[in-house]
Order: C-alpha cells, then structure tokens, then sequence
C-alpha cells in the first residue's frame, strides 16, 4: 500500500530527485542485500559463496530520462550526450583534461566493451581505446570475428585522470549514470567489463580479478563477463589465454564462431 508523502516532505523529495537528474541519474534502484547476483555459475571455477552474495536490485524511474522518449539509439546516445554537456560535475573536468570521451561505435551493437578511463592518446582524440591497449583490443574484437564498428566502446569514467591514475570512487560514481544510461539505450546482448575498475564498478564486487573472471554475472537484465584490462595484457602477455577463454565464453553467448585462436 502507497503512503501519502506529507507536502514538505514531497517538496524535499521533489528537489533531491531535481538534484540527482542535473547530475545525470533517472534511475533508482531499490536495493536487497544478501541475495545472489551470479545468473549462471559458470563451468569453469565457481565464484565463492561470500563473493557473490552482494545485491539484487529493483530499478524504478521517477522522472522519465531526457532520451527516454527517443526511439532511435543514436538519436538518444545524443541525447545523452548532450544532457552531458561540458561536464564539470567532478574534479576532473579542472585536472587537465583535453576533452569528454563519451563512447564510440554501433548504437545498436549487440556486445559492448567498458573499461576504466581515457588515457592520453583517448584525451587528444576524444575516442576511448586508441593508444596502445587499444590496438590490442582491436586485435581482441578481431579474433572473436567482429569489427570496432560492430560493437560499442566506453569507459567507466568519461575524463583523463591526470597522469592516468586510477579513477577515484567519487569520480566513477559521478560519472557512471550517464554510461548507465548509455547502456539502458544500446541494449546490448552482452557486456564485457575490461579490469577491475569496470568490475568493481558495475558489480560493486570488491575481488580480485582472479575470482571476478571466468562467470557470466546479471547487470541490470544485461549478461556481464569480466576479463583482464588490455594494459594489464600488455604488462603481463602470459594472461592472454586466460583473456581469451572470457571472450570465447561471450562469443559462445552472442552465437559467433568459437576458434582455437589467440590474441
Ligand atoms: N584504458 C581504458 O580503460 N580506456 C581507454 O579508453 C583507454 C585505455
């Protein structure tokens, strides 16, 4: 049964959810503790009971999205964008970065890669992953037998961390409504969280990457798979085939051909 809201109260209601849409948030979520978010545990190794007890999440909008009413995915990826504006919601925005890395790619694409931040390269040219750990994710996109343009490429975070360090908790909250948003409009089939930064973000799961890899997991009605960050690969290239096997268990997901191959 609803209950009435008393008028201050309903005012105070009113103003906060004001606030929370100026900072890009339509969507609350109603939170259960304690119950399982893993969807399927996977065939490899089982991720631990303590690990995966984390949420479950009832969404309700109280406001409608400004792209909410767009039925074109670009048109409402721009929306968004838009929405974003010259963002200065963080401190980012006055720690040198050149420009908003908003996402690239297919507005309808069935599988969607987020990794963590912009670095120098993505700063200049305002596309996320086209230094180094970008060219081996394009090599990754490639031996699962897709192309860039086919699928959608973000990050948690949307502005340079100055001397590319890892985002701070503040940071990725402020920002990540609006990758939620862009999320909620392409609809892919399935996401691929590239690092921790992404994983812990979109599962709030603190563990090791070693335990968050290797299960399918639900975001928000999305499949979710973890595998290492490509910076990470090109530290440390022995990871490769443990990348690999993540990304045949999405390409088994999206139907695509599975081949023995390696990046
Ligand atoms: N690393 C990321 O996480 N994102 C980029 O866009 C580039 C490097």
């Amino acid at each position: 049964m609803p209950t009435a809201l008393n008028p201050q109260l309903k005012r105070a209601l009113a103003d906060r959810i004001r606030y929370y849409n100026e900072l890009g948030i339509y969507d609350f979520y109603r939170r259960e503790t304690h119950a399982q978010i893993q969807i399927q545990p996977e065939q490899r190794e089982p991720l631990p009971k303590a690990k995966a007890a984390i949420i479950s999440e009832e969404r309700f909008e109280v406001t409608a999205r400004p792209e909410s009413a767009i039925a074109d995915p670009a048109q409402a990826l721009r929306a968004i964008r838009e929405d974003l504006g010259d963002c200065t919601r963080c401190r980012l925005a006055k720690q040198g970065r050149k420009q908003i890395v908003f996402g690239v790619g297919n507005p309808r694409a069935e599988l969607m890669f987020i990794g963590e931040a912009p670095g120098a390269d993505e700063d200049i040219q305002g596309e996320p992953f086209v230094g180094r750990a970008g060219q081996l994710l394009n090599n990754m996109i490639k031996a699962m037998g897709l192309r860039r343009e086919e699928i959608y490429i973000a990050n948690i975070i949307k502005c340079r961390p100055p001397g590319n360090r890892t985002p701070e908790r503040d940071e990725c909250e402020t920002c990540s409504p609006f990758l939620m948003r862009q999320i909620a409009t392409i609809k892919p089939k399935a996401i691929v969280a590239l690092g921790a930064v992404a994983a812990k973000t979109l599962l709030a799961i603190n563990a090791p990457m070693m335990e968050l890899r290797g299960h399918w997991y639900d975001f928000r009605g999305t499949k979710l798979a973890v595998t290492y960050h490509p910076a990470f690969l090109l530290r440390d290239p022995r990871q490769k085939k443990e990348a690999w096997k993540d990304l045949q268990m999405v390409m088994k997901e999206l139907g695509l051909k599975v081949a023995s191959q390696t990046t």
